[in-house]
């Protein structure tokens, strides 16, 4: 395939085996762990866990990210659509509340053909946000929850953290088709049943950019319309060792002050949990369920 799943737009050429793009993989998905996860927010995890499938490679370049051996790395298993399926009913099969698919963008042909015939519990698109609205829309009636993030509404910190300077005017129209597609969140018995559930992870020093992602989201959509994850799970791994102001644990005041503007502003969602600021709650990619 000649690839422009995601805004980047490389036009790569991606084989079964090798992949040309920025995001380095093939046409073929590559998987480096399928299973139940509980650290989700609580109408994904729910009492027995979310379903959680983690693809490698990434079509962003994070520097903080927390699953750099698969999303930069590389690590994972290529394996086949009809494999693909099977997880995702394996997983059902041991209590899943839904299929989470955690950052599938550049997987999303694979995952369309996947989902050719629909599952018994709801689809989770876990993405970073840079999503492209063509290959959204490719979606339309097999994913019924969005989780994306918004990391960004600045291109400088875009470009230097994530190394997509486009990534606010992408990850703002993705966001809104994904509203369109969903509509209004639907809970059911407290799990999420369909909708849009946005995630900002607030980063050292950028208080004031997670009030601006804070400000877009109520702005944006009317309440009732999406829920709001506000996470302050930062640590600093990956290469934040390169960028001093970044290379440090948030600082309490920094998550009391976002979490205040976030109650301020009516925003419905979830705050993290303190605990989760510990490395040891990145999942094991031991290709466990592959
Ligand atoms: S999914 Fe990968 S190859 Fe395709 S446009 Fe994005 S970065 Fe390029």
């Amino acid at each position: 395939m000649i690839c422009r799943l995601c805004p980047r737009g490389c036009e790569a050429e991606r084989t079964e085996t090798a992949g040309g793009g920025y995001c380095r993989m093939p046409s073929l998905p590559v998987v480096a762990r399928a299973a139940l996860h509980r650290w989700e927010e609580p109408p994904i995890s729910g009492t027995r866990g979310s379903g959680a499938v983690f693809f490698s490679g990434c079509p962003l370049d994070c520097v903080f990210c927390q699953n750099d051996g698969i999303s930069h790395q590389d690590f994972g298993k290529k394996i086949s659509v009809s494999r693909l399926r099977q997880i995702f009913l394996e997983l059902i099969g041991r209590g899943a509340h839904n299929i989470n698919l955690v950052n599938p963008t550049h997987f999303a042909h694979a995952v369309a053909a996947a989902l050719d015939v629909p599952l018994p519990v709801p689809v989770v698109w876990n993405s970073g946000g840079y999503d492209r609205v063509e290959t959204l829309r490719a979606l339309t009636g097999k994913v019924q929850i969005y989780l994306p993030d918004l990391k960004y509404l600045t291109a400088e910190l875009a470009g230097r953290y994530s190394g997509a300077a486009d990534y606010p005017r992408a990850a703002v129209a993705a966001i809104r088709e994904m509203v369109r597609q969903t509509g209004p969140y639907v809970l059911e018995n407290g799990m999420l049943r369909s909708g849009v559930l946005i995630r900002h992870l607030i980063l050292p020093g950028c208080l004031p950019e997670a009030k601006r992602v804070m400000d877009w989201v109520a702005e944006s959509f009317p309440p009732g319309t999406v829920l709001f994850s506000l996470m302050r799970q930062y640590v600093p791994l990956g290469r934040a060792g390169e960028f001093p102001e970044i290379n440090r644990r948030l600082r309490a005041s920094e998550a009391r002050a976002a979490e205040g503007y976030m109650a301020d502003l009516g925003l419905e969602g979830f705050v993290q949990e303190d605990a989760s600021a510990d490395a040891g709650f990145v999942p094991a990619f031991d290709l466990t369920g592959v």
